[in-house]
């Protein structure tokens, strides 16, 4: 209906199911359309720039800054052809990140968060899955990164409003890869020294398909 897609646009709240989570994969579309219409594409932090390297600071302010970064985020997201985004990406020191992606059961999920917290999640739910993973800010590197499977994350919208969100699957780890950024860690920080020196020597042979900030 209209005036949904007009309160989404503008960054409405997204419906929660009975457990209270975000229902984050309704209208995907068309939400992450009206986001990236209203945003400019930037281009993306790589590893050795500082703002990737420490912790970012807590949103406080829920305002048209916010939005407007929100929208910047979605546009460099679909520039980069990237399933999640995380503020520092784009240079900005503050805890939000975004997503665009599918869960094990392919469904998609799009959503904005601010000041996220990964949850303890139950041992039965965490099941180690060793999928590849990869960061656009270590570009055209891909490594083997056992993550539990099952993800939750707690923290606000761009509105301000509490919100819990979980994800399966790749999805599940696109929520923990972010979640990492925003607290200066990239997902080579976790692996080995030697896939970890391997990754950065694929970023060497590599050339990204996106604009990136150059380090000094
Ligand atoms: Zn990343």
């Amino acid at each position: 209906m209209a005036q949904d897609t007009e309160q989404q646009a503008s960054g409405g709240v997204l419906p929660v199911d009975d457990e209270g989570f975000v229902i984050d994969t309704e209208d995907c579309e068309e939400r992450e359309t009206a986001y990236r219409e209203r945003g400019t594409s930037r281009p993306i932090t790589v590893v050795g720039n500082p703002v990737l390297h420490k912790e970012c600071k807590d949103v406080t302010a829920f305002d048209d800054e916010l939005a407007q970064l929100v929208a910047d985020m979605f546009a460099s997201q679909r520039t980069a052809e990237g399933v999640g985004l995380a503020a520092n990406q784009i240079g900005v020191d503050l805890k939000v990140f975004v997503y665009d992606c599918m869960d094990d059961e392919g469904r998609r999920h799009v959503g904005a968060i601010c000041n996220p917290v990964l949850r303890e999640v139950p041992a039965d739910r965490r099941q180690l899955d060793e999928s590849n993973e990869g960061c656009l800010s270590v570009p055209t590197a891909y490594a083997e990164l056992a993550r539990p499977d099952y993800a939750e994350v707690t923290g606000q919208d761009e509105k301000g409003n509490p919100v819990k969100v979980r994800g399966t699957g790749y999805f599940s780890r696109c929520l923990q890869h972010e979640t990492d950024h925003l607290y200066g860690y990239l997902y080579i920080d976790r692996l080995s020294k030697r896939d970890r020196k391997d990754a950065l020597r694929q970023m060497e042979e590599g050339t990204p398909r996106y604009p990136v900030v150059p380090n000094d």
